[in-house]
């Protein structure tokens, strides 16, 4: 037998961002625990604004568990939050929202700024840096600065030694910008695997007095840059068997047409103040338009020439999510918008 650190991690109820919440458990197993014999848990729900101060209670539901490298015996343990029966989800439950679909497959390519002292990692104090151009994939100290690359790289050990499927880190556009992309089959999987890489993210940046900023345009009101700054997104890459298998143009075109049918439903969960960064420049369409286009990295939904040579099948890109949206909020939703296209 040995003691197990089980940090469950939550969402909380705060609008419109959640912040991810946790806290320990100490639990004794013969081996590294399953999902199924983690235990719900509750908390205090009138802290996180998940309930009133007379009744507090909300409850915990273990969803996905994986190792934490960083502490002896270490399991971060991805929650659900219920109402104190333990069955009925809590509105703030925004996984509840997906649709089962274990033929779903997304990859979220999550781009976030490195923040310190009030400003992106990198930025010399009350001022800018050299116009954005070196910095994507950039190399040098000048470029990257000299601790970004030592958390992205812990960031990615973290990952793989938890079992996500983490495919891959780049430096973006802007000074103190970089992406992650996440990978996963099921509906919930990659939506549960982010989560929990943000996590490891977030609590990495204590380490090193920086703070991950993951609002959408963070180089815009306080900062009112100089020049132009691009925003963070989080491109949501998506599959059902039938894309995959099936697909084809006829079918294709359906599922354009309710997604532009649906578009108000899909910004209204695509993450805050995207206004602010869907401006039609940057490799964005504007919020108020829905285009796709063949490899179009200025449309709402980009087609991989992959998927035109397959005979329109495969794997689409939605580029309007942004780097704060909820991935079980997107996830849900573009399968809502699938289900109302009926499959020949
Ligand atoms: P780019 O930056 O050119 O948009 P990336 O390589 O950063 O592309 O991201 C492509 C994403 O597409 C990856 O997250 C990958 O996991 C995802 N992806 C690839 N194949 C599929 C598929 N069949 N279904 C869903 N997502 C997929
Ligand atoms: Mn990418
Ligand atoms: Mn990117
Ligand atoms: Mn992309």
């Amino acid at each position: 037998m040995a003691k197990y650190k089980l940090e469950y991690i939550w969402l909380d109820g705060y609008t419109p961002l959640a912040n991810m919440r946790s806290k320990t458990q100490i639990k004794e197993f013969a081996s590294f625990p399953k999902l199924e014999d983690l235990p719900m848990w509750g908390f205090d729900g009138s802290s996180t604004k998940q309930a009133e101060g007379r009744s507090s209670d909300c409850m915990l539901k273990p969803v996905a568990r994986f190792a934490d490298s960083t502490r002896k015996n270490g399991v971060l343990v991805m929650c659900e939050v219920m109402m104190p029966d333990g069955t009925t989800p809590h509105p703030s439950n925004s996984r509840a929202t997906i649709p089962d679909d274990e033929g779903a497959w997304f990859g979220f390519e999550q781009e976030y700024f490195f923040f310190k002292d009030g400003a992106p990692l990198g930025f010399p104090q009350g001022g800018f840096p050299e116009p954005q151009g070196p910095y994507y994939t950039g190399v040098g100290y000048k470029n990257v600065g000299s601790i970004a690359r030592e958390i992205v790289e812990k960031h990615i050990d973290i990952c793989l030694d938890a079992g996500i499927n983490l495919e891959g880190i780049n430096a973006e556009v802007a000074k103190g910008q970089w992406e992650f992309q996440i990978f996963g089959k099921g509906s919930k999987n990659a939506a549960d695997q982010m989560w929990v890489a943000r996590y490891i993210l977030a609590r990495l940046g204590e380490t090193y007095g920086v703070d991950i900023e993951w609002q959408c345009k963070p180089l815009r009101g306080a900062f009112n840059a100089p020049l132009d700054w691009n925003g963070s997104g989080m491109h949501s890459n998506f599959s059902t068997t039938y894309l995959r298998d099936k697909g084809g143009k006829e079918y294709f075109e359906k599922l354009m047409a309710a997604f532009s049918k649906h578009m108000d439903e899909h910004i209204a969960v695509y993450g805050p103040d995207n206004h602010l960064r869907l401006t039609g420049l940057h490799e964005t369409q504007s919020i108020d338009k829905f285009t796709y286009g063949i490899a179009d990295r200025g449309s709402s939904i980009r087609i991989p020439h992959s998927f035109v040579n397959a005979g329109y099948k495969g794997y689409l890109e939605d580029r309007r999510p942004n780097s704060a949206a909820d991935p079980y909020l997107v996830a849900g939703r573009i399968l809502k918008t699938i289900q109302t296209v009926p499959t020949p």
